[in-house]
């Protein structure tokens, strides 16, 4: 059964949407991670969990090809990054909803694999609903359901900031992925972003609350934050089957939700 949005013919869509599968919309971004790997790291590893998960369950979801580009302003010190505006990259998402929406999708999940796009899949999400009448929602792929619990189960970096970007968490799941372009001999750990009584960041133990987004030259020198030293293809696929199953936990729930219709109230 084909779930790639992009291999389907328009008679399959309008079979797909009508069948009430549910529209997966990957987005990450380009951006620099470290010296060991790719820019493209969170574009490959969100389009990996997403295809894992459509793989498992092509009857019930549809594949949409990624939004690749984000918002990565604050990394444009280093070299590679292609930041989209936050504007652009809102109406991005919501034109891409609106056409799904066109065609029949009633149910659709933005996965996200780029910590900065959060407030802006949550915003795309929003708009979708009220404007288009869909169901329409957004996870970060590494808070889906089981996959922080994999994740300290398998933890070896620091507590607080140890799995962060490029770290650990990210390595691992690029060593399962395509470990010919991991360059494990530059991975390096660094822990400089100087956490604070209320201030810290760690991809799978959360963000303090005061929640602030430096210059990512201000808060490392390699473009690592977190210890990629710690990173095995082993832990990487635990982690991937995880977001898979969990992505796969979230259609079923937003498959099984009764939608209802718009009452005016006035
Ligand atoms: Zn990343």
């Amino acid at each position: 059964m084909k779930y790639r949005y992009g291999e389907m013919t328009w008679p399959e869509i309008a079979e797909a949407s009508q069948a009430g599968r549910v529209a997966i919309v990957p987005i990450a971004t380009i951006e620099d991670h470290g010296p060991h790997l790719p820019v493209d790291t969170d574009l490959r590893l969100c389009e990996a969990v997403c295809e894992a998960a459509a793989a498992v369950a092509p009857d019930r979801m549809v594949l949409v090809p990624a939004i690749n580009h984000g918002f990565s302003p604050h990394h444009m010190d280093f070299p590679g990054p292609i930041t989209i505006g936050a504007k652009t990259l809102i109406d991005y998402g919501v034109d891409v909803c609106t056409s799904l929406a066109h065609h029949g999708f009633r149910r659709i999940l933005i996965v996200n694999g780029h910590g900065s796009n959060t407030p802006f899949v949550d915003i795309i999400a929003r708009l979708a609903v009220v404007q288009t009448g869909v169901l329409a929602a957004a996870v970060n792929y590494w808070n889906a359901p089981g996959v922080r619990e994999a994740a300290e189960r398998l933890r070896e970096s620091d507590a607080i900031g140890g799995m962060n970007h490029a770290c650990e968490f990210e390595t691992s799941i690029y060593l399962a992925l395509r470990p010919d372009l991991v360059d494990m001999a530059k991975a390096r750990r660094e822990l400089s972003h100087r956490p604070t009584e209320n201030y810290w960041t760690d991809l799978v133990g959360g963000d303090g609350p005061l929640a602030m987004m430096e210059p990512w030259s201000v808060l490392s020198e390699s473009g690592v934050m977190g210890d990629p030293t710690k990173a095995t293809a082993e832990k990487g696929r635990a982690l991937l089957a995880a977001a898979a199953s969990g992505i796969v936990a979230l259609v079923d729930e937003l498959r099984s939700r009764e939608m209802r219709s718009r009452v005016d109230r006035h």
